[in-house]
């Protein structure tokens, strides 16, 4: 399963239509200051499911919209659309029926995101665990930020596994894992109820 095409509206600085190949191998964005390189990336990562807005340079999530300049004026949405070529059926169970997919997200100003696969409306965590079992994501150190590599070598070896653990496909695993926790937790603490219950009425 690989990237083949980033499609962006109203994104940021990429407020006309723009569509970009992505060619099997490593994609290197080059171009001058304030060209948009870095919002290219932040697309890739709020299309995969990014819910932080400061992972996204702002203070909350529509700052994502183009905001508007002095000649043109702001938009009232924002969407990116992330194609995968998906013929090796590695999607995960549930996406799996297609040879292309085509993940996006759109958000609207006051009405928050929306997800599709492939025209049907999904959750951000349906997106997040496709993304997740395919080893990538919007925390994949696939995608390189600037200033990222001197980082990775100052990190703690506890922030080095956690990119080991994204790398090697099992950062979804752990949140399955969380999540069956919680609904044990919510499950035993129906049980204790219910012994009370019973308690009072025996
Ligand atoms: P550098 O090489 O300096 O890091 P860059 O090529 O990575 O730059 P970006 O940081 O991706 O450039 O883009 C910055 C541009 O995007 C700025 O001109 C900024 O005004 C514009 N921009 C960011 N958010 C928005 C928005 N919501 N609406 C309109 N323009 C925006």
């Amino acid at each position: 399963m690989h990237f083949t095409r980033l499609r962006l509206n109203g994104f940021k600085s990429f407020v006309d239509p723009t569509e970009l190949v992505i060619r099997e191998g490593l994609t290197g964005v080059v171009g001058p200051n304030g060209c948009g390189k870095s919002n290219l990336l932040e697309a890739l990562r709020w299309v995969m499911g990014e819910n932080r807005p400061t992972a996204m340079r702002g203070s909350g999530m529509e700052d994502v919209v183009f905001a508007g300049t002095s000649s043109r004026g702001a938009r009232a949405f924002a969407e990116v659309a992330l194609s995968l070529d998906n013929a090796d059926r590695l999607a995960p169970a549930g996406f799996n029926d297609s040879d292309f997919l085509e993940v996006s997200r759109r958000i609207t100003r006051d009405a928050g995101s929306a997800y599709k696969v492939n025209g049907k409306d999904v959750r951000a965590r349906d997106v997040q665990m496709l993304f997740a079992d395919a080893s990538t994501g919007a925390h994949s150190p696939a995608l390189v930020r600037q200033g990222q590599i001197s980082e990775l070598i100052n990190a703690k070896p506890k922030a080095r596994r956690r990119i080991l653990e994204e790398a090697a496909g099992i950062s979804g695993l752990y949140q399955r894992r969380h999540e069956a926790e919680l609904r044990l937790n919510a499950t035993e603490a129906n049980l204790e109820r219910v012994g009370d219950t019973v308690d009072q009425m025996a």
